[in-house]
């Protein structure tokens, strides 16, 4: 901190000599410093930009070693130097505050004017104890309007993962426990950075949104009304009467069933089972289908095998079938096994073009039956034309 080296007061009377006074019209740009006139020193009356001073004196007092690095007048560093040589700093911010209804064409503008961190949506000024929140209707969550009457929402700052009650968000939050009027800055979309108005902040909650990623997570909104003055005593009775100033416990929403779970959802027709696997089988490719050292390498279908029971819709697909058993499964379904025509472990596609349900009884025949090559030729131009069919009862 090559700044805690500015030590001899006199340097700091001689530098204030050297430097420009400043007024309320005046942009400082310092060529080292920056555009910032965040924090002003005030000697004799007259205003000077600390940090230019800082600078200068240094200089004075230390005229054998370099000129000082930029990073040097990060933060405060200068101020302190300043007030512990016993001047006297005051902050732009409370020297000239933002009138009501001013407006910046950008946020860069308003840094200039008053200094700061202007990343983050909700922010204080440096040396002002006064919050300030940023709407910007181009901006990542696309604020409303304000509004002049009705109490309006502010969503919180954060914009990954679930938000926290820290940095802006905590500052708006001790503005509504203390009851302290915020600035509300709104830009239009595509238009220029305005104070519209004092806001009272009447209640915080939190909401599940999506963040950046179009992830799910918790958000802090914020429930504020417009109010005439930053004085308390000159809010109206209908703000006063809803601002809840007590301690606020979070209470998370259930959370909403997120999008991509609902069309993990099983599929009602046989069309929507269908649609994965194509309108018709295909041969399987080689290298795909099962070899003969390990045959559970086949990903057999679950889906359509339950393509295919929604298909047969409780009755043995087997036109010749001569009875079903007269008792079902525990869940009342009917007793079927779904069988691939060409046995799967033979390169048979999984399909259900190429699928049967069959009752017990006749999928004992197709296996082991006296018949089970005929059958096997039968049920296969069976099932591809129940599939025709079932496709065919959905498309038309
Ligand atoms: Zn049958």
């Amino acid at each position: 901190m090559p700044l805690q080296e500015l030590t001899s007061r006199t340097a700091v009377i001689e530098a204030v000599g050297r430097c420009d006074i400043i007024g309320p019209e005046t942009l400082v740009h310092d060529s080292k410093v920056g555009p910032v006139r965040d924090y002003l020193l005030e000697f004799e009356g007259k205003l000077y930009h600390a940090k230019t001073v800082a600078d200068v004196a240094y200089g004075i007092q230390h005229p054998d070693r370099p000129p000082l690095p930029a990073d040097a007048f990060k933060g405060d560093a200068a101020v302190r130097s300043l007030e512990r040589l016993d001047f006297t700093i005051a902050a732009t911010a409370k020297l000239w505050p933002p009138d009501l209804g001013v407006e910046y064409p950008n946020r860069t503008i308003i840094r200039n004017a008053f200094g700061g961190n202007w990343v983050p949506g909700i922010a204080k000024f440096p040396g002002d104890d006064i919050v300030n929140v940023f709407s910007d209707e181009d901006g990542p969550y696309a604020d409303e309007a304000p509004d002049p009457v009705k109490p309006f929402e502010y969503r919180g700052e954060g914009r990954a993962g679930d938000q926290q009650l820290t940095r802006g968000n905590k500052m708006l939050d001790q503005a509504r426990q203390e009851r302290r009027a915020v600035r509300y800055w709104y830009r239009p979309a595509g238009g220029t950075f305005k104070f519209v108005t004092w806001v009272a902040i009447l209640s915080r909650a939190q909401v599940w949104s999506p963040d950046d990623t179009k992830k799910l997570r918790l958000e802090y909104t914020f429930q504020v009304a417009a109010v005439p003055s930053p004085e308390p005593n000159t809010w109206p009775s209908q703000v006063t009467d809803l601002i809840d100033d007590g301690e606020i416990e979070d209470t998370p929403p259930p959370r909403p069933v997120p999008q991509n779970a609902v069309s993990k959802q099983l599929p009602k027709t046989y069309l929507e089972y269908v649609k994965p696997f194509g309108d018709t089988p295909k041969a399987c490719r080689k290298g795909r289908g099962p070899n003969k050292g390990n045959r559970n390498l086949y990903p057999r279908s679950r889906r359509a095998r339950d393509a295919v029971l929604v298909r047969a819709a409780d009755q043995c697909e087997n036109d010749g079938c001569t009875g079903m058993p007269a008792d079902t499964t525990p869940s009342g379904a009917a007793i079927l096994e779904v069988d691939h025509v060409d046995d799967l472990a033979l390169n048979g596609p999984d399909h259900p073009g190429v699928m049967i349900a069959l009752c017990p009884n006749c999928h004992a025949a197709k296996t082991r039956g006296r018949t089970r090559a005929a059958l096997k030729r039968h049920f296969r131009a069976r099932a591809a034309k129940l599939h025709q069919q079932a496709m065919q009862a959905h498309q038309g």
